[in-house]
This record gives C-alpha cells, sequence and structure tokens, in this order.
C-alpha cells in the first residue's frame, strides 16, 4: 500500500513541496516517508507522512541499529520536524521558503543597504542632523538615488512583508523630500568647495512660527523614514539571515 492520493496531495501542498529536515525546494525530486514504518504497524495516513527530498530520505532510512553511526532520526522528531515545517509555510508562505525566492530577496535587500547603508550614508545624516543648522547639498544623495532605483521594476521583494515594509520606507522617504523641497533653500554660502543648504534662512528670526514648523516637519518626516528604514532592515535580517 502506499498513501491514499487525497493524503499526498495534502502532504505535498502543506510542505510547498520542500523537504522537511532540510527545506530544501524539491519540485518532483520528493518522496513521501512512514514516519512510523509499516512493518512496525504505521499506517498509509496524512498523519504517518512526512514529505524529504532525496537525499535526507536516504538518510533517514539507511541508519543501521545493528551498526548505529551517528543518531538516528526518531519518529516523534520527524514529526516534530514535520509539523513545524508545515506550521512555516502556512505562516510564511511558500514563495519565500523557495531558496530561489529567497536568493533574489537576499540580492534586492543587499542592493538596497548598497544605496541606502547602515552607517555612513543619508540615514545616519537625517538620523543625527539637527535641520536648523545648515548642511551640505549632497547629504541626501542616497534618498535620491533611492528614489530613482525604485523606477526599476527589479527591485522588489517577493516576500509580500518585506515588500510591504519596502514600500512604507519609499512612502515615508517620499514624504521627507517633499518636506524638504517645500521649505529648504540655498544659502548660495560655499564654505571651502561644497554648497550649503538651510532652511529658510531669510525667515529664520523674522517668522519664527513658520521656521519653527518647517524645521519641525523636517524632523517628523526624517524620523519616519529613519524607523520605516530600521524595521525593513530587521525584518530583513530576520527573514533572510544576512548581514
Ligand atoms: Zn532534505
Amino acid at each position: 500500500m502506499a498513501f491514499l492520493p487525497n493524503d499526498a496531495e495534502k502532504a505535498l501542498l502543506d510542505c510547498g513541496r520542500c523537504c522537511c529536515i532540510c527545506h530544501k525546494f524539491c519540485s518532483f525530486k520528493i518522496e513521501l516517508h512512514h514516519i512510523i514504518q509499516r512493518s512496525e504497524g504505521g499506517e498509509d495516513s496524512y498523519e504517518n507522512c512526512i514529505p524529504l527530498c532525496l537525499d535526507c530520505h536516504a538518510e533517514v532510512k539507511a541508519y543501521d541499529p545493528k551498526h548505529p553511526k551517528g543518531r538516528k532520526y526518531t519518529e516523534s522528531e520527524l514529526m516534530e520536524h514535520r509539523n513545524r515545517w508545515y506550521e512555516k509555510v502556512k505562516n510564511v508562505g511558500v514563495l519565500l521558503v523557495h531558496p530561489e525566492c529567497i536568493e533574489l530577496d537576499r540580492n534586492s535587500f543587499l542592493k538596497l543597504k548598497e544605496i541606502l547603508p547602515v552607517t555612513g550614508g543619508s540615514i545616519a545624516f537625517i538620523r543625527n542632523h539637527i535641520y536648523n543648522c545648515p548642511w551640505l547639498k549632497e547629504a541626501h544623495d542616497d534618498l535620491n538615488n533611492y528614489m530613482l532605483y525604485c523606477q526599476n521594476p527589479d527591485f522588489e521583494f517577493i516576500d509580500i512583508d518585506l515588500e510591504i515594509y519596502r514600500c512604507k520606507l519609499t512612502e515615508c522617504i517620499e514624504k521627507f523630500i517633499d518636506a524638504l523641497l517645500a521649505v529648504s533653500f540655498t544659502t548660495d554660502r560655499w564654505t571651502g568647495e561644497q554648497l550649503e543648504i538651510a532652511v529658510y534662512p531669510e525667515i529664520k528670526y523674522s517668522k519664527p512660527d513658520i521656521y519653527h514648523k518647517a524645521v519641525n516637519d523636517i524632523h517628523q518626516t526624517a524620523n519616519k523614514v529613519c524607523s520605516a528604514y530600521d524595521n525593513l532592515i530587521r525584518l530583513g535580517r530576520r527573514k533572510l539571515a544576512v548581514e
């Protein structure tokens, strides 16, 4: 006897055609293993089935109790592997667990960190800068580069949670740039070779209310950029296991 077609299909759907032990995406190179062997009274049931890749299946079956090497997979351990994996596929979704998709998302994540580095770039700058002091024109270049790069249709996460966080970041950066464009004013003051920018230098003292509101808007939108960025970096690290 073998597993009934309905049970086999349900098991293959629940594991996303990935091995329940090593989590490799297997496509059709997947086998259904009896957790409790049929010779030990195990049934051809969904409950007694664990989908495994060919390698893991061979290893699980290869253990010879007469010549024990390494540690055998126990039945309860196999069951636990299977249950945890089904749960993960159910919660996280099949796409993310495919190694090819993780690899694509890793590349997007690394690209994002290249354009918007954690240290030394625009994000670090807006995290610390006090906008009633002038700043160099180039300080926000990374943000503009990011917005330009977003026009590239390849630049998106396949994992839906990461993509939602990335869209949130994009939206926050747009608002920050808008807040800057609405009020910033080139002082045309050159310090050495570099051009400085400041918020409404002409009204800093004559219209302090408008000035303070403008600076405040910039700080608020900057804080939102930083927290959207931090959330995305944290989620990326957790989901993609990449530095
Ligand atoms: Zn495997």
